[in-house]
Parts: structure tokens; C-alpha cells; sequence
């Protein structure tokens, strides 16, 4: 296979807000810098975002960023890293400040400052009140911030490469990272993109599991190529569910739909939260009713032909009362179920919405292995692991990590590039040849597994074995059989094996990323023992010695998972903030 060679002062994985918000640092320092991506720069899964991006702005009523920074350890239960928390949300009301200064269409109070709305979890003083900390472009703030970025990367000539897959990282024997390997979608060429430094922000893979909120882009992508390179991934035990996403297809249904009378109904129609949330019943809190949804799945009362999702029924509801308060929902439910609710039910399952785990990295953007600095290569965004969100993410912190850390990793880059002697060190032929075996394996596989076949069972096994409620025996039963799926992925044939826009040969390399996070999940998941955040077990129950199953004395710590054996350490939380105190470890309640 004939391979090309472009070299750069930074190549950027990803064009996501991660990646973009870094490119501007690196272009604007007058680097050389190279943006590849699947997709056209703004179409990347940042675009979907709605609800907002957190900063202690204060501007329609007292916040502080120590208020901020108290609710993120708290939303995290206790598993995030207090020195990346603090840097994340005192630098918060500056990288959005700069991001208007980019041109982002904020929406406005009537003093023409930032508008900004509550969101989940975010209090004033320590967990008093909800707190106005959410700043909004109305429900299109992802899209807005995506542009603006994009528009900013155009104005610093930022090199886009459309429509290209990265392959695989890129190391020297000494262990720093030379740069990554990609192919071009449109014509099957393979080239090599060496640079001084390699940023990942490739985004989530919530496409590891069956129902996902996630666009079907978001394959992990950058998380398999780090495993597959020897680094280790973090936390990967970590996912946060949504109760109530479309069956099948994973588009969100608000919480909105029950707060309007909807009801979750099993099989025989029953109205199942009664069993388990006698008071609250369909309004009990999220983690709640995913949990009693899953139950009735596993036990056989699920919905439709596999029996793998429940039914929200608003069709006692006024017609009218749907069409004034939940068109948005209705079309929804038309489009991708195939339903119109004000005549039947619509089936939901609990969804797959954001990955807590992944690249380990220290504030700074850099990644590292058990706290060794890996030369030349760094994470941001939601592949990466900083750790600021811990065992659960509180609402618009993503985008805020997004812009935060994609700063701080260019400009870290900017200080390790402007150091390196100009000329670049030899690539070893082996880390090329290791990426072009895998095409070529694809390109030539026979009797192999089919490739959409197999992605289902992984999805399947996830979503059954793994999901936002975990049984004892589930899970070891989901280690076996993922890595099982996993001889498929290996063996995965193509009927197509054309150069020129084969889709089904990105979608073959694309399942090889996802098997990586699967297992990191599943084999994460099996081995903690405790309750904490959006992992729940039912052999970690909440006791009096264990507060909702919280287990610090042994589990006051983030999992590593390395490829290589399937071998899981584990490193210890850091409860150190930078300048103020640590905020002390207590159980967490709403
Ligand atoms: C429906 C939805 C709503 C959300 N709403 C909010 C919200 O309101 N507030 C909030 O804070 N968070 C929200 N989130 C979470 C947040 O939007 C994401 O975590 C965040 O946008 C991820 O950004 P990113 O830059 O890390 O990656 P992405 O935006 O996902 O971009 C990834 C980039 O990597 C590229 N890429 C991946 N693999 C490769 C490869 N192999 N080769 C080349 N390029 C590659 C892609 O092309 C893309 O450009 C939401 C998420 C979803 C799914």
C-alpha cells in the first residue's frame, strides 16, 4: 500500500468544540496546525448540545466559581479530581466571556449580558438553591458554539482535512507520541500526518451500547487508537443514562413528557413505578426509573418482539394539552418511532447519553500513564479523562470542559512545540505497518462476521449487561460474552472491498474502536464492587455502612484498564485542589 507523509507543528484529531477550541490556540500562535475529521467540522456531535455551558457569571444573580466547583465534586461523587475541578470552573467565566468575543450568539438578559438558566445540579452556596449558571444561545447553544469556533479557525488558517478517518497513533520506541495515521474516506489513500505534537478529540462512543443519544459518528475512536497504542483508559466503568430515549433510534424524550401526566407501562400495561416508586411513581428521579425499567426488561415484561423496551403513554392525555405543551415530543415520536402519541404509546428505553471515563490526563491537556507524562501527545474533550466529571456528570459541564481544556491542551502544546528542535525524528516502519495490517485485513478478510451483525451484539450485550442498573452476574456474564464479540471484530468481512467512499470499510475499522470501549467498560464495571454515581449494583445496596453503596474505603479511586492483557490498575482520587480547600468527602444527596 503506497503511503503519503504531511507533517505539521500539531495535528488535532477531532473538530468537535475539543478540538476546535485548541486549534484556535495552536493556529493563532502562528503553528502549523492540521484539524482532521469524519465529518465536516460542524456537523461533529457538539452540534447537538442544547441546554447550555456552566460559568459563574453571576449575571442575573450572586454565583461564585468555589459554588461551582462544590457541586461538580458533588455530582461526581467524590470521584473527580479536585485540582482539575478547580482549574475548570474558575477558568469558566473567561473561556466563555473569550467565546463571545469570538462572535457566539449568546442569548441576552435585558442588560445585554449573557442570558443564563438553572440546570440540574447546580446550586448557589454550597447546595442551597438552583443557581442561573447555564449561559444559552435558546436550545441551539452546541450549534452556536461550534460555528463561532469554526468561524474563528477559518479567520487563524487552521488546515482542515474533511472527511478523513484516523487509523491509528503513531510511537517512537521511547514511548512519545510522532503523530497518527488516516485515511482519506474519499479515495482509500492512506497518508502518515507527523507532527511535534498529536491532540485527541475525537468525542464520546456512547455507540457502544444500543440506545444512545450519541450521533452514529461517535465510535470511540480516538479511546480504541490510545488502547491500542499501550495507554490506559480511565474510569471507562462510567456512562450516564437518559430514562427515556426513543427505542431504536436514541433521540431524547424529555422528563417534560411526565411531568405532563405520562405513564411508563410494561407489557401487560401495567404501570410498573407504582411497584417500585410508590409516592413519586413516573416522576421518581432519573437513575430511579432507568433502574425499574431495566428490571422489567430483564425480567421478561419488556416491550415488543425481543422484548427490550417499555411504552410511555400519553394517549390519555387532551390531544390539545400535547399539541400546546409537547409538539416538539410529538414530532419526535412521529419521526423516529413511527408513532403519533395522542394515538399510542411511544417506546422508550433508558439511553446511552455521555462517557465520564476515558484518555487519562492531567489538567494541563497532557496524557499520562499512572501520572508519567507520555511526550508530545494529549486529550481533550469527552474521549478524555481529566478527571473533572467523576462517576457522573452534572448537565452543561461538557461544553464547558470542552472549551476549558481545549485551551489548556493548546496551550500546553504551544510550550512543548516551540521546544522541540525543528527537525522531526523517523517514524518507525513498524507503527505504519501495524495500521495498514488492520486495513488490509479488512480489505481482504473472507468467511469473516458481518460487520453490522456484530456491532449489534456488542450493542445488545452493553445495553443488557451493563447498563444503567448492574447485576453481580450480568456483568461476569457480559465479560465473557464481549469478549467473545470481540473474536468477531477481529474476523469482520466486507462484501464491498472497493477504495472510493467505502462506507462499509469505515464502519468495519470503526467497530474495531468500539470493542476496545466496550471491553474497558464491561471489565471496569465487573471489577468495582461498590455503588457510586451512575454505576449501580445490586450487590452494592445501600446500607448504613455504605450510604447508597458507596464504598470510599476500598473504591476512593479511578480505575486504569490496559488492552494488553486486560489488565485493570487503579490510582488514587486526587482530593487536593489547587488553592482552596478540599471539599470534604459526605454522601450525596438532592
Ligand atoms: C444530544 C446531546 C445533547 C447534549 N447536550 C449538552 C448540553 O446541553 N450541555 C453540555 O455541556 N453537554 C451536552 N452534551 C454533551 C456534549 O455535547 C459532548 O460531550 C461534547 O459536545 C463532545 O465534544 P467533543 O469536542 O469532545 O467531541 P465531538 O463534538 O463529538 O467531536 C468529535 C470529533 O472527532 C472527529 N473524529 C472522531 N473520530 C475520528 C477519527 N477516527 N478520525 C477523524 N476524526 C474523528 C469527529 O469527526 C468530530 O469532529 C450533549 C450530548 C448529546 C449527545
Amino acid at each position: 500500500m503506497k503511503v503519503a507523509k504531511r507533517t505539521f507543528d500539531a495535528v488535532i484529531v477531532g473538530a468537535g468544540g475539543a478540538g476546535m477550541r485548541a486549534a484556535v490556540t495552536l493556529a493563532e500562535s502562528g503553528l502549523k496546525t492540521a484539524v482532521i475529521s469524519k465529518v465536516f467540522p460542524t456537523r461533529s456531535h457538539t452540534v447537538a448540545a442544547q441546554g447550555g455551558v456552566s460559568a459563574s457569571l453571576g449575571n442575573s444573580e450572586p454565583d461564585h466559581w468555589t459554588w461551582h466547583m462544590y457541586d461538580t465534586v458533588k455530582g461526581s461523587d467524590w470521584l473527580g479530581d479536585q485540582d482539575a475541578i478547580e482549574f475548570m470552573c474558575k477558568q469558566a467565566p473567561q473561556v466563555v466571556v473569550e467565546l463571545e468575543h469570538y462572535g457566539m450568539p449568546f442569548d441576552r438578559t435585558d442588560e445585554g449580558k449573557i442570558y443564563q438558566r438553572p440546570f440540574g445540579g447546580h446550586m448557589s452556596n454550597f447546595g442551597e438553591k438552583p443557581v442561573r449558571r447555564a449561559c444559552a444561545a435558546a436550545d441551539r447553544t452546541g450549534h452556536a458554539m461550534l460555528h463561532a469556533l469554526y468561524q474563528r479557525n477559518v479567520r487563524a488558517n487552521t488546515q482542515f482535512f474533511v472527511e478523513w478517518l484516523a487509523l491509528d497513533l503513531l510511537r517512537a520506541p521511547d514511548g512519545r507520541v510522532l503523530g497518527v495515521i488516516a485515511l482519506e474516506m474519499e479515495t482509500g489513500e492512506i497518508t502518515v500526518f507527523q507532527a511535534k505534537a498529536t491532540l485527541f478529540a475525537t468525542g464520546g462512543a456512547g455507540r457502544i451500547y444500543y440506545s444512545s443519544t450519541n450521533a452514529f459518528i461517535n465510535t470511540g475512536d480516538g479511546v480504541g487508537m490510545a488502547a491500542r497504542a499501550g495507554i490506559p483508559l480511565e474510569d471507562m466503568e462510567f456512562w450516564q443514562f437518559h430514562p427515556t430515549g426513543v427505542a431504536g433510534a436514541g433521540v431524547l424524550i424529555t422528563e417534560g413528557v411526565r411531568g405532563e401526566g405520562g405513564i411508563l407501562r410494561n407489557a401487560s400495561g401495567e404501570r410498573f413505578m407504582e411497584r417500585y416508586a410508590p409516592n413519586a411513581k413516573d416522576l421518581a428521579s432519573r437513575d430511579v426509573v432507568s433502574r425499574a425499567m431495566v428490571t422489567e426488561i430483564n425480567e421478561g415484561r419488556g416491550c415488543g418482539p425481543a422484548q427490550d423496551h417499555v411504552m410511555l403513554d400519553i394517549t390519555h392525555l387532551d390531544a390539545d394539552v400535547i399539541n400546546k405543551r409537547l409538539p416538539g415530543i410529538r414530532e419526535i415520536s412521529i419521526q423516529f418511532a413511527g408513532v403519533d402519541p395522542i394515538k399510542a404509546p411511544i417506546p422508550v428505553v433508558p439511553t446511552c447519553h455521555y462517557q465520564m471515563g476515558g484518555i487519562p490526563t492531567n489538567y494541563h491537556g497532557e496524557v499520562v500513564d499512572y501520572g508519567n507524562v507520555i511526550p508530545g501527545f494529549y486529550a481533550a474533550g469527552e474521549c478524555a479523562c481529566a478527571s473533572v466529571h467523576g462517576a457522573n456528570r452534572l448537565g452543561t459541564n461538557s461544553l464547558l470542559d470542552l472549551l476549558v481544556f481545549g485551551k489548556s491542551s493548546g496551550e500546553s502544546m504551544v510550550d512543548f512545540i516551540r521546544k522541540e528542535p525543528a527537525a522531526l525524528p523517523e517514524i518507525p516502519q513498524g507503527e505504519i505497518d501495524k495500521a495498514l495490517a488492520r486495513v488490509n485485513r479488512v480489505n481482504t478478510q473472507t468467511g469473516g462476521a458481518d460487520v453490522a451483525q456484530t456491532r449489534l451484539a456488542m450493542q445488545r450485550t452493553m445495553q443488557n449487561h451493563a447498563g444503567v442498573f448492574r447485576f453481580k452476574d450480568m456483568l461476569q456474564q457480559g465479560v465473557d460474552k464481549i469478549l467473545d464479540i470481540e473474536k468477531q471484530v477481529q474476523q469482520t468481512e466486507i462484501k464491498d472491498k472497493s477504495q472510493v467512499w467505502n462506507t462499509a470499510r469505515i464502519e468495519a475499522l470503526e467497530l474495531e474502536n468500539l470493542i476496545e470501549v466496550a471491553k474497558a467498560t464491561m471489565l471496569s464495571a465487573n471489577a468495582r464492587t461498590e455503588s457510586r454515581g451512575a454505576h449501580v449494583r445490586d450487590d452494592a445496596p445501600d446500607t448504613p455502612e455504605h450510604p447508597n453503596g458507596r464504598d470510599d474505603q476500598n473504591w476512593l479511586k479511578h480505575s486504569l484498564w490496559y488492552r494488553d492483557g486486560n489488565r485493570l490498575e487503579y490510582k488514587p482520587v486526587n482530593l487536593n485542589p489547587l488553592t482552596v480547600q478540599s471539599v470534604a468527602l459526605k454522601t450525596r444527596a438532592y
